[in-house]
């Protein structure tokens, strides 16, 4: 186990759900043969938003995994969510256990798997909070290691959000950067099936996780993905997750090639002199801020100029597309600025 999870690129793959006997050992063998695949996942119990929706198996459905295992030699993970999964997955020899987004986001349930975990030895990995609150996903690893879980892991699968159009869930791709900066040797994978909720979009979410340095990826494979009884559209043949895979072009974390080196540390100067600049400069700016908030405290005048401001973005757009910047960035990099001037006016005005 212990070199299957350190391998670079770590590829889990396996059903959303066990669905049959027949089902789960056919994709096995079908993944196993790909070539590519360390690790069989598969859901037993399955967090659905609706009842009535397919909820998963239970209990019977783990000697399917086993004998799946017992067949193709393919380790299995599977989603826990309470003592009792924990206690399950055990019996049938579930090599890796992962915390769903569902659970991640309540401390009692993660304080229970915690709990249920102290002394056992088994790789976890912690998939994030569905809500976008990194403080969440943190917290679940610490509840994690105060039980002297050694090996634990993170999920990258995307957040949910009211409105969420292009993604099932939003991949927002900050939060896992900053998980990453504050675990550095933790691995972190990527879900571009529950991120896309289309099998169409997997290809170019894969990749740009990798391209992001992520350890590897956890990718839904059915048999037959459109009969799928849960997370259908999602899903990929084991011959396609295949494709999917041969197609990705990993990168290396680090070179040793000297002139790379060199020439990588040249340009980080200049980024670094660059940034030392901006900030000195957003320092000098929020002086002139405080300037203008004393100014308004004096003539009794509101801290915002709704006006001004569309001004300014106005010609923030314009200055920007030319120097090739999208307008996207303009207004949240304009937005950041704007709401720490009027954080510093409002301590002018009403100090
Ligand atoms: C799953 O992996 O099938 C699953 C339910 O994922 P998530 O917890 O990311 O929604
Ligand atoms: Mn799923």
């Amino acid at each position: 186990m212990q070199e299957k999870w350190d391998k670079r690129p770590f590829i889990i793959s396996g059903p959303c759900s066990a669905e049959t006997e027949q089902q789960m050992i056919e994709t096995a063998i079908r993944l196993a043969k790909t070539g590519k695949v360390d690790v069989l996942r598969a859901g037993i119990w399955k967090p659905r938003t609706k009842p009535g929706m397919f909820e998963g198996n239970g209990i019977i459905a783990l000697p399917w995994l086993l004998s799946a295992k017992k067949i193709t030699g393919l380790p299995t993970t599977i989603e826990v969510a309470t003592a009792m999964h924990v206690e399950e997955a055990m019996k049938f020899e579930v090599d890796i256990l992962w915390i769903g987004a569902r659970t991640t986001v309540n401390p009692f349930s993660v304080q229970e798997l915690a709990n249920a975990l102290r002394g056992v030895k088994i790789p976890v990995f912690i998939k994030n909070p569905i809500n976008p609150d990194i403080e969440l996903w943190s917290g679940s690893i610490e509840r994690l290691q105060q039980v002297g879980i050694e090996q634990l892991g993170m999920i990258h699968r995307g957040f949910s959000a009211y409105g969420n159009t292009e993604f099932r869930n939003a991949p927002m791709w900050h939060l896992p950067i900053e998980m990453k900066r504050r675990y550095p040797n933790m691995p972190l994978i990527c879900d571009p099936s529950h991120i896309c909720g289309d099998r169409i979009l997997l290809q170019s979410i894969a990749q740009k996780s990798i391209d992001l340095d992520f350890d590897g990826l956890m990718l839904e494979s059915h048999i037959d993905p459109d009969n799928a009884w849960s997370d259908a559209k999602q899903q990929v043949t084991p011959d396609r997750l295949m494709e999917l895979l041969n197609a990705l072009t990993w990168r290396h974390g680090n070179s040793s090639e000297q002139e790379f080196i060199t020439a990588l540390a040249t340009l980080r100067e200049q980024i670094d002199q660059l940034d030392d600049e901006l900030i000195t400069l957003m320092g000098q700016r929020m002086k002139l801020s405080d300037k203008i908030g004393a100014y308004k405290k004096d003539n009794n005048i509101t801290i915002l100029q709704t006006r001004r401001w569309n001004d300014i973005l106005e010609s923030a757009f314009k200055k920007g597309e030319q120097l090739g910047l999208s307008n996207e960035f303009i207004i949240r990099y304009l937005d950041a600025v704007h709401l720490e001037s009027i954080q510093h006016q409002n301590k002018v005005m009403n100090t």
